[in-house]
C-alpha cells in the first residue's frame, strides 16, 4: 500500500526544485517505484500529485470549501485566530499555513487508498457536519507535511509549478510510452490514474473517446488592429510559405519571420471570420440515449441553467460535441441581448417559466470538436468547418425547443417553439481591408468585435495560440481575481462590496493590483457579500481575504507604478464591468500584460 507521506515528501521536493527536466526524472522515478507495487496504486499517486482529488471524468466533487478547511486546520492546531492569520499572510497558502501550526506528529500510516475513500465519502456526506467529520479524521492523523499537502490537493491546487502536462511526461518516462499517446488517452478519457494504467499495460491505443466530459478550449489572442492580426498570421510558417512564392528566391534570412518582408498591404491570409459573440463560452456533448451536458470555459458542468438547450439537443441522435457561445437571444431581432442579459441567468441552478421567457437563449455553433464517432480535432479548420455545416443541416429540425409565453415575457415569439442552435455566420478573409469591414459589420451588429482563425488550423484544446485571434478595438481591460473584501458604506454597510483585486505574477504568485467598488447591482453584491462570507480565509474584521476564485472584468482610466499593491502597479478608477462566472483563475490577466498597458499609455504616471 502506497503511503500519503512519499507523495507529500516528494511534493516538498519538487517545490524547491526549479528544473523543469529534475522534476520530471523524480517524479518519474517514484511514480516507477510506486507501479513495481501496483499500477492502481501508481495512478492515484500520479492523479493526487498533479492536484485532483477526482478523475476529470468524474463528476463528483469534494465540496469543501477553503472556510470549511480553515475551520478544520484551527480545531486540530488549537491555534487562536490571530495566530491563524499571521501564518496565513506569511504563507499565503492554507496548506503552508497550517503546517506550521500542525501538532508534531511524527509519523503517520495514511495510505493512497484511505484518502481515496475519504474523497468519496465526502462528496457523498448528506450535510456539511458528516463531510467535515470524514476530513477532520482524515487529518488528524496526518504528520505536518502530510497535512500541507492534503489541504493542497483537497483545494485543487499544489502549488508546486507542477502542471498536469508535466506529470503525463513523467509518466511516459516511468512507462517507456511516448508522451503523445500518454497525453491522448488523458485526453479521450479525462482519467489520469487510468492512463497510468494504461500506460504500464500497453494499452493506451486502446483508450476510446468518452463523451460527457469537457475538453479544453482553444482561444484566441488579442491583437489591435486588422494589420497586426495579418502580419501575426503571416509570420506563422504555414501561410508564409502561401504567402508568396517570388519571396523565396531572395533567400530571406530565416531569423528574420516571413512576413517581415513584405509591406502588410500586400500581405495574404486565409482565414475564416466570425463575430466575436459576449456570451458564455460552452461546450455541447449529445447523441447518446438523449442525454446532454453542457460545459463552461471552466470545465464546470452548467448543463442545469440552460433546460431550453437540454430539451432541444436531447433529440440529436448522433454523438456529437459542438464548440460554440451560449447566448441571450432576442427572437424576432433575431440578434445576441447584451451579456448583461444573459448575465442574469448565468449561474442559476433553477431555471422558471418567466425567465425562460426573458431571457431566450440559443447555441451559437462554431466548431466541431467530435463526430461520427471520430475527434476531429486534428482536421483543419476548412474541413471541420464543412462537416459542421453539414451536422448542423441534419440536425436543426430538432434542435428546437419551446419558449415559455409567460405573462411579461419581453421577447416572446409567435412561434410555437425556437431554433436553439444557430450556426455562426463565417466569412473568408485575405486581406486587412477584409478584416477591418467584417469588424465594423459585427460592431453594426451589437458583436463586441470579430474572431479571426486560420484556415488551415487544427483545433488545440486548452491552447491561446497565434491560429485564432480576437480583435476588439476599445479600452483595455483586465480580468482580476478577487482576493480580498471590505464592508461598505452608507447604503452598503454591512455588504462586503468592496473588492481588493490581483493579477497573476511570473510565478504563478497573485499579486494585488487594485480595488474596487463601483460598478454592480445591488442584486449581484447581495450574492457577492454572501459569497465571501462563505469562503472568506482570514477575518480582520473590517477586512477578510478570500479564496481567489471570483474573476472580475475590470476598466480603469489608467495604470500608475505605485508601491500600494504588491504588483508595483495601481489601477486609477476601477470600476467593475462584470463578473466572470465563465473564467477559470489559471486566465486571469498578468503582470506583464499590466505593465504592457502601462508602457503603452503616452502620459505614463507614478504616484
Ligand atoms: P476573452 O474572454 O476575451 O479571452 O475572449 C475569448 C472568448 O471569446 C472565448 O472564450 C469565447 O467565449 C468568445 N468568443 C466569442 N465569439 C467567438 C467565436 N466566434 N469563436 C471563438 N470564441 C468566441
Amino acid at each position: 500500500m502506497s503511503r500519503f507521506a512519499e507523495l507529500a515528501s516528494l511534493a516538498e521536493e519538487l517545490a524547491g526544485t526549479s528544473s523543469r527536466l529534475k522534476k520530471r526524472a523524480a517524479i518519474a522515478a517514484a511514480i516507477a517505484k510506486v507501479q513495481a507495487e501496483s499500477s492502481q496504486q501508481a495512478g492515484l499517486f500520479a492523479q493526487y500529485l498533479a492536484g485532483l482529488p477526482f478523475a476529470e471524468a468524474d463528476n463528483r466533487k469534494l465540496n469543501a470549501g477553503g472556510a470549511m478547511l480553515s475551520g478544520i486546520v484551527k480545531e486540530i492546531s488549537g491555534a487562536a485566530d490571530v495566530t491563524m492569520s499571521a501564518a496565513y499572510r506569511k504563507h499565503g497558502d492554507l496548506g503552508a499555513a497550517a503546517a506550521e501550526l500542525w501538532p508534531r506528529l511524527a509519523e503517520s500510516e495514511i495510505v493512497l487508498d484511505e484518502l481515496e475513500a475519504a474523497f468519496a465519502a465526502s462528496s457523498s456526506a448528506r450535510s456539511t457536519a458528516a463531510r467535515k467529520h470524514v476530513l477532520t479524521e482524515l487529518l488528524r492523523r496526518a504528520t505536518p507535511l502530510e497535512a500541507k499537502y492534503l489541504l493542497k490537493l483537497m483545494l485543487g491546487d499544489m502549488r508546486i509549478g507542477v502542471k498536469q502536462s508535466l506529470v503525463e511526461e513523467a509518466i511516459a518516462e516511468a512507462s517507456g510510452t511516448e508522451v503523445r499517446a500518454v497525453r491522448n488517452a488523458v485526453m479521450l478519457e479525462a482519467d489520469l490514474a487510468g492512463a497510468v494504467e494504461r500506460a504500464f499495460t500497453g494499452t493506451l491505443a486502446e483508450a476510446r473517446m468518452r463523451l460527457f466530459h469537457p475538453l479544453g478550449f482553444m482561444l484566441a489572442s488579442p491583437v489591435e488592429t486588422p494589420e497586426e492580426a495579418v502580419e501575426r498570421f503571416a509570420s506563422t510558417k504555414e501561410s508564409a510559405e502561401a504567402a508568396d512564392v517570388e519571396l523565396k528566391a531572395e533567400e530571406p534570412d530565416p531569423d528574420i519571420p516571413m512576413a517581415e518582408h513584405l509591406p502588410v498591404e500586400a500581405l495574404r491570409i486565409e482565414a475564416l471570420v466570425e463575430d466575436k459573440y459576449d456570451g458564455m463560452r460552452a461546450q455541447v456533448h449529445c447523441g447518446v440515449d438523449g442525454r446532454v451536458a453542457i460545459y463552461s470555459r471552466n470545465r464546470d458542468d452548467i448543463t442545469e441553467s440552460y433546460p431550453e438547450l437540454v430539451e432541444a439537443f436531447e433529440k440529436v441522435s448522433e454523438p456529437l460535441i459542438l464548440d460554440g457561445e451560449i447566448l441571450g437571444w432576442d427572437i424576432a431581432g433575431r440578434r445576441a441581448l447584451p451579456f448583461a442579459v444573459l448575465g442574469t441567468r448565468i449561474g442559476r441552478k433553477k431555471v422558471n417559466d418567466a425567465m425562460r421567457a426573458q431571457v431566450p437563449v440559443v447555441f451559437m455553433v462554431f466548431d466541431l470538436m467530435y463526430a461520427g464517432g471520430e475527434l476531429k480535432l486534428d482536421l483543419p479548420l476548412r474541413a471541420r468547418r464543412n462537416e459542421l455545416e453539414a451536422v448542423v443541416e441534419r440536425i436543426s429540425a430538432v434542435t428546437r425547443s419551446p419558449v415559455e409565453k409567460a405573462a411579461g415575457g419581453l421577447f416572446a415569439s409567435e412561434e410555437p417553439d425556437v431554433e436553439r442552435l444557430i450556426l455562426s455566420p463565417s466569412f473568408v478573409v485575405e486581406s486587412a481591408d477584409d478584416i477591418d469591414r467584417t469588424y465594423r459589420k459585427a460592431r453594426e451588429r451589437g458583436n463586441e468585435g470579430v474572431m479571426l482563425k486560420a484556415m488551415d488550423s487544427t483545433y488545440q484544446p486548452g491552447r491561446r495560440g497565434l491560429m485564432w485571434m480576437k480583435l476588439k478595438r476599445e479600452l483595455a481591460t483586465l480580468d482580476v481575481v478577487v482576493t480580498g473584501c471590505e464592508f461598505g458604506h452608507g447604503k452598503r454597510a454591512g455588504l462586503l462590496s468592496d473588492y481588493t483585486f490581483a493579477v497573476r505574477g511570473e510565478g504563478g504568485e497573485l499579486l494585488n493590483v487594485g480595488k474596487a467598488y463601483s460598478g454592480l447591482t445591488d442584486a449581484e453584491i447581495l450574492e457577492l457579500t454572501e459569497w465571501m462570507k462563505e469562503h472568506t480565509l482570514e477575518d480582520f474584521g473590517h477586512f477578510r481575504t478570500v479564496e481567489p476564485k471570483k474573476i472580475l472584468e475590470v476598466a480603469f482610466n489608467n495604470v500608475m507604478r505605485s508601491d500600494r499593491h504588491n504588483s508595483g502597479f495601481a489601477l486609477r478608477f476601477p470600476r467593475i464591468l462584470r463578473i466572470r462566472g465563465d473564467k477559470p483563475v489559471e486566465e486571469i490577466d498578468t503582470v506583464a500584460r499590466v505593465e504592457e498597458i502601462y508602457q503603452s499609455q503616452p502620459d505614463k504616471a507614478g504616484s
